[in-house]
């Protein structure tokens, strides 16, 4: 089995009756870009800015950020590098930004809250960004957004950051796609209203869960109740793919969801077409939809969207689909 995977390489991603489908890799260190490359993944879908700003006394400086940008965009080249921009607090946390004490730090300043919170430090982070997309196809995706106001905010932001990138005579691409993360239950109830402002979407699932269900995503006694296959969530993902359909805007998921195979199918068959995971599991997800049919996918997944459960979903999905996978 680990041979045909390492062969799998070359195989196209596409399922049994012909859909070809986007497998991107998620990456956290600018080496991961090797691993993705290695794994034949479709551009980087997700790339976790926040780690440049773990284990140091002060935030990175914007020429050394463009460079670890530059490096990444470069080794993935043509294809397309999602830059997600920084994502701390919360779970994530990094000494160079001193947090203020929260009861709930997942529900407090996190992500791109405290990114407009400190213009200063995310218009740096933006410039490098920008720099960066003169190397390649970079696109610019946000985090933990709640609302429309965040979107505009940062929409404003990028584009200082580009006249100001200009104005030095550096260069950078004419058109950057901004991008929202939908990770928060407001953010996929009003998609409608993002999918008509952002040039793509892409589903934060382990967020998703966390929000919708009200369970920590670090808590191990509540880990049971954070399933993917909840119907809540089946619905939220459903009303996101379909806006993007809608305002033709491409859906992405990059939550850890995408790199389970009986999820994946699941996702493909409620319209999914483009996934981003951690590289080492690309060749497992890329067989698992090589193993199904799109027709039988949609049909499992109507089915599981009647159910009321997630161990009834689980189990319509895998007793169709788990003995193949
Ligand atoms: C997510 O929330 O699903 C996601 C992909 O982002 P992170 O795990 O970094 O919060
Ligand atoms: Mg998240």
């Amino acid at each position: 089995h680990a041979r045909e995977l390492s062969e799998g390489r070359d195989r196209a991603a596409v399922t049994a009756d012909g859909v070809r489908v986007q497998l991107r890799a998620n990456v956290e260190l600018p080496a991961e870009a090797v691993l993705a490359r290695e794994q034949g993944a479709d551009g980087i879908g997700l790339y976790r800015t926040e780690f440049l700003y773990i284990d140091r006394a002060s935030p990175p400086t914007e020429e050394q950020q463009f460079e670890i940008f530059r490096k990444v965009v470069q080794a993935m080249g043509p294809k397309p590098v999602t830059l997600r921009t920084f994502d701390i607090g919360g779970d994530k946390f990094v000494s160079t930004f001193p947090l203020p004490p929260e009861m709930n730090p997942m529900l407090g300043l996190r992500a791109v809250r405290l990114a407009l919170s400190r213009p200063d430090v995310f218009l740096e982070h933006l410039r490098a960004m920008v720099r960066a997309s003169a190397f390649g196809d970079v696109r610019i995706m946000i985090p933990m957004v709640a609302g429309l106001n965040e979107l505009r905010q940062v929409r404003a932001l990028l584009a200082q950051a580009q006249e100001e990138v200009r104005a030095r005579g550096q260069a950078c691409a004419d058109e950057i796609p901004l991008g929202v993360m939908i990770e928060v239950p407001a953010a996929a109830v009003l998609v409608d209203h993002f999918a008509r402002e952002a040039a793509f979407l892409s589903l934060g699932t382990n967020d998703l869960i966390q929000y919708a269900l009200a369970v920590d995503r670090t808590s191990r006694s509540l880990a049971y109740l954070a399933s993917p296959f909840d119907p809540s969530i089946l619905r939220l993902i459903l009303n996101v793919i379909r806006a993007g359909r809608d305002f033709s805007r491409p859906v992405c998921i990059c939550g850890a969801m995408a790199s389970d195979p009986l999820a994946a199918v699941l996702l493909l068959g409620l319209g999914m077409r483009d996934f981003s995971m951690e590289a080492a599991a690309i060749p497992e997800i890329k067989e698992a939809l090589r193993r199904v049919s799109l027709a039988e996918a949609e049909q499992v997944a109507a089915e599981a969207l009647s159910r009321a459960t997630a161990e009834e979903v689980e189990a319509c999905v895998a007793g169709a689909f788990a003995p193949r996978l």
